[in-house]
Order: C-alpha cells, then sequence, then structure tokens
C-alpha cells in the first residue's frame, strides 16, 4: 500500500441556501486536497487525513463523513474538551461572505504530540500540507511539525507545501513570512499562488516566486495564478504552461486545492512535472465551473479527469 497523507484542518462548513436555511458540510483546504486525491489514486494508494477533532457529535459526524469518503481516518486525534471549527457562507445579492468560529478548534493542537506526529508521519510516499496548517498552530508546534515533516522526509517522502497565505490568521506579516519559509525549508514540492505571493512578499514576477522557494530548497515548484499561466520549476528549468480561461467562472472555490491534489497525484505515480501540472490545470478547470470545493459529478460516470 502505497500512502498519501494531508495534515491541516477540516471545517464544518454552513452555506445559506435561502431565508434562514443552511446546508452542512465539511471542508478545508488540505481536506480538499486529500479528497481529490482520493478520488484520483488508485486503490492500492491509502489516502490519510491528519488533524484534532474533538470528542462531541459533530466532530464525529465529520469523522464520519471522512471516512465515507474512502479517507483513512486512524490519523484523526481526539483532543478532550475541544470541537471543530466552522464557518459559515452568507449570500446577499449574490455576493458570497464567509464568517468563521475556530478559536477552540481542536485542529489547533494537532501538533501538540511529537511522537504522534512522527508515526502519522512515517512510511508515507507523499504528506502535504499548507500555510493554513502552519497558521492556525502555537510557533511551538509550528516547528514540531516541522520537525516531524523533515524526519519523514529524511525517511524517504516526498512533502508538498501549498503556501496559502491567510494573513487574517497570522499574528503579523512578520509572523507570517518566517512560519511560511520555515514550512518551504522541509519541503520538495512547493504549490503557490502568484497573486498571495505578490501581494505578501513583494515578489514582481512568477520567477521571482520561483527564485524564493529554490532558494528555501525545493526541487518542484509550480507557481498557480489564476487564469494565467501556470510557471513550473524543476531540474530541467523554469517554464510556463498556458492555462486555457474559463469563460465563466461558477466558483472558485478549491482550484488551487484540487490543482495540488492532481499534481501529486500525477507526480507520485511517476509521471514528468509538465504532464502532472497539465493533468492539475484540467481538474481545476473542472472545479471553478461548478458550486463548492468538493465536486463529485467530476467523476461520476466513468469520465476521464
Ligand atoms: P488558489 O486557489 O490556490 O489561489 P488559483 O486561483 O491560482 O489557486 O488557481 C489554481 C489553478 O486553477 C490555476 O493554476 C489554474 O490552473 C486553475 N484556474 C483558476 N482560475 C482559472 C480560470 N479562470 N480559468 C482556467 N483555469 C483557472
Amino acid at each position: 500500500m502505497t500512502r498519501f497523507l494531508a495534515i491541516g484542518e477540516c471545517m464544518v462548513e454552513l452555506a445559506e441556501t435561502g431565508p434562514d436555511t443552511y446546508r452542512r458540510g465539511f471542508a478545508g483546504d488540505t481536506f480538499n486536497t486529500a479528497w481529490y486525491a482520493r478520488k484520483l489514486l488508485p486503490a492500492d494508494w491509502s489516502v490519510g487525513y491528519a488533524s484534532g477533532i474533538g470528542t462531541d457529535a459533530v466532530s464525529e459526524e465529520m469523522a464520519a463523513f471522512i471516512a465515507a469518503q474512502g479517507i483513512d481516518t486512524s490519523a484523526l486525534r481526539r483532543v478532550p474538551g475541544r470541537t471543530v471549527g466552522l464557518y459559515m457562507i452568507s449570500l446577499k445579492d449574490g455576493e458570497r461572505s464567509f464568517s468563521y468560529w475556530r478559536s477552540q478548534s481542536a485542529a489547533k493542537l494537532l501538533a501538540e504530540d511529537e511522537s504522534w506526529l512522527d508515526n502519522v508521519c512515517a512510511g508515507r510516499k507523499i504528506i502535504h500540507f499548507s500555510g493554513i496548517t502552519l497558521a492556525i498552530l502555537s510557533p511551538d508546534h509550528r516547528e514540531t511539525l516541522c520537525a516531524a515533516l523533515a524526519h519523514a522526509r529524511a525517511g524517504g517522502a516526498t512533502i508538498a507545501f501549498d503556501t496559502n497565505l491567510r494573513p487574517q490568521l497570522w499574528g503579523s506579516t512578520e509572523a507570517m513570512r518566517d512560519g511560511i519559509t520555515l514550512g518551504a525549508s522541509v519541503a520538495d514540492v512547493l504549490l503557490p499562488s502568484f497573486d498571495e505571493e505578490e501581494g505578501l512578499f513583494g515578489d514582481a514576477t512568477p520567477a521571482d516566486t520561483v527564485a524564493r522557494y529554490r532558494d528555501a530548497g525545493a526541487q518542484v515548484i509550480a507557481v498557480k495564478n489564476g487564469g494565467g499561466d501556470v510557471t513550473l520549476w524543476d531540474a530541467d528549468g523554469l517554464r510556463t504552461l498556458h492555462v486555457d480561461k474559463v469563460p465563466q467562472v461558477v466558483d472558485s472555490t478549491a482550484a488551487g486545492d484540487s490543482f495540488g491534489a492532481a499534481f501529486l497525484a500525477d507526480l507520485g505515480q511517476g509521471h514528468g512535472t509538465d504532464a502532472s501540472a497539465r493533468a492539475a490545470m484540467k481538474l481545476a478547470a473542472k472545479v471553478i465551473q461548478a458550486r463548492g470545493a468538493l465536486v463529485p459529478a467530476i467523476f461520476e460516470g466513468g469520465g476521464e479527469t
């Protein structure tokens, strides 16, 4: 069994469907990536999700949902006295706005126990985490997680990092820069988004983003840029892949998360960087043409992805 693991926070999603009516779902950047990876990888791969959840009913419902998706839940750690985070999507005149409740989230304590983390990371072929995974942790726990990832990397795992810059989750810009640079220092595959890196690291071009993460030690870098070209870098050098812009984006949620899943699923199965990026672009283009983070319809009916 070849093993893929994503580490981070899955939250309860309440999406307004009408006046005072909400539909409950479960989503979160790294969880979305695990979900797409499960859809894409063959059955001889296990896909696991590592996080903290509470011991209350909604935490168990989340665990049951994750398991029902075919994702291994043995790396969900129960934290007594905590619960899972929640966000609400409100609709006003067709525009969506987000409110978050995550201060008591058990996921914030996912890196509390160093030996648990080492066990969870051991024997994985690919481990994926994000800037949000790091942002929700205390500075000490960030170090603990990155040490466990460095361990796993030394043991042969490929570590993938989607920087997902969310300034509001970090105490300061300086903390965010330090945390992201620490995360990048333990990663082989970097998945930044240019619009975020441009605004928060001052990169003038995607090539600047590549240079920064190459200097941090990455082996493969794919800089996403919305409907703009993807910039790739690996041992073969720098190149861009043209993205065919989707004429009508329905919902851009999980564009980057699904891109990361397809990119890693292909790389993990031995495909080249360019082919993997093309598969990632193709999947992300489908995801943004449907509502919601998780789009099961893409995989129904035996259609190729
Ligand atoms: P993130 O969600 O991480 O910010 P992006 O918004 O850059 O990521 O999008 C990730 C990928 O999704 C892009 O690299 C591209 O392949 C695809 N994508 C995003 N927006 C569009 C679009 N308008 N048309 C076609 N593809 C898109």
